[in-house]
């Protein structure tokens, strides 16, 4: 079904994990897609793939280089219609181990990576008076977890720009929502297994146990079924909903 057709949709960090499998959904939907990243290989492989239309190289953490890379984009495919804030990252540590760096560290990326991709397109939106945003939180944004104090702190704050935003552009035809994973199978997720295979001398298996402790489903969510769901809140379908933060995350929330 191409009920995205004649959409242009922007997905921050759409060249691997959960935002390539996101920009795979919105094309296979209809829509335009341009994918964003600090690096070209893995945008053009994404292309290369029949998952996106075309690219930009930005740093989502760099305010006016992203806002460049927006309008390059809206210039060559169209204003953005659609914008998924998911470039993100995630390092760990125990609280007493986490210094201000890293929390500024959390708060560049995962924060404000997403204000400053929703005001590169919001004013336009606004103008159409049609928009969809869904920002990537997390289950770190809806409850806590050890030694990841500053991802917490980062993702809890995204869930609260996105209640805010909902409720500031309500009337305005652009819905605001997140989309809250549990730990989900991508390179971010493997990265942290093997870290702290590593530290702990625990075996991979055991390390990826423990993560799934708290998962009534007992797996890893796959990025295809993050795509879902943001894919139904870009849908017609999903006028009236804006302002949630909707988990994937096997039964965990
Ligand atoms: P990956 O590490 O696999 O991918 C992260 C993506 O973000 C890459 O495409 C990367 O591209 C891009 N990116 C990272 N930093 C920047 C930056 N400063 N500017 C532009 N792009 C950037 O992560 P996932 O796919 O696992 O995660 C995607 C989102 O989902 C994140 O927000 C993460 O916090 C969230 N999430 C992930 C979960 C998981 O278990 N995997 C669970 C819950 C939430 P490049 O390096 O080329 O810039």
């Amino acid at each position: 079904m191409d009920f995205l057709a004649g959409r242009h949709a922007l997905v921050t960090g759409g060249g691997r994990g959960i935002g390539r499998a996101i920009a795979a959904a919105l094309s296979g939907a209809g829509a335009a897609v341009t994918v964003v990243g600090r690096e070209a290989t893995a945008l053009v492989d994404t292309i290369a793939c029949g998952m996106a239309a075309g690219y930009v190289v930005a740093d989502v953490t760099d305010e006016s280089v992203l806002g460049a890379a927006v309008a390059g984009a809206a210039a060559a495919r169209g204003p953005i219609d659609i914008l998924i804030a998911n470039a993100g990252g995630a390092e760990s540590a125990a609280f007493l181990k986490t210094d201000a760096e890293q929390f500024h560290r959390m708060f560049a990326v995962n924060v404000m990576g997403v204000v400053h991709a929703t005001r590169a397109v919001l004013d336009a939106m606004l103008a159409r008076r049609f928009g969809r945003v869904v920002a990537i939180a997390s289950t770190a944004g809806l409850k806590g977890y050890p030694y990841v104090s500053a991802y917490c702190a980062a993702k809890h704050a995204v869930v609260g720009l996105v209640r805010a935003l909902a409720v500031e552009t309500a009337k305005s035809g652009v819905t605001v929502n997140a989309v809250c994973p549990g730990y989900t199978d991508t390179e971010l997720v493997r990265g942290s297994i093997a870290r702290t295979a590593e530290v702990t001398g625990r075996a991979r298996e055991d390390v990826l146990a423990r993560m799934l402790a708290g998962n009534p489903q007992q797996r890893l969510v796959t990025p295809q079924e993050v795509a879902a769901a943001v894919l139904f809140l870009c849908s017609p379908a999903a006028g009236a909903i804006t302002g949630t933060a909707l988990p994937v995350a096997g039964g965990e929330l």
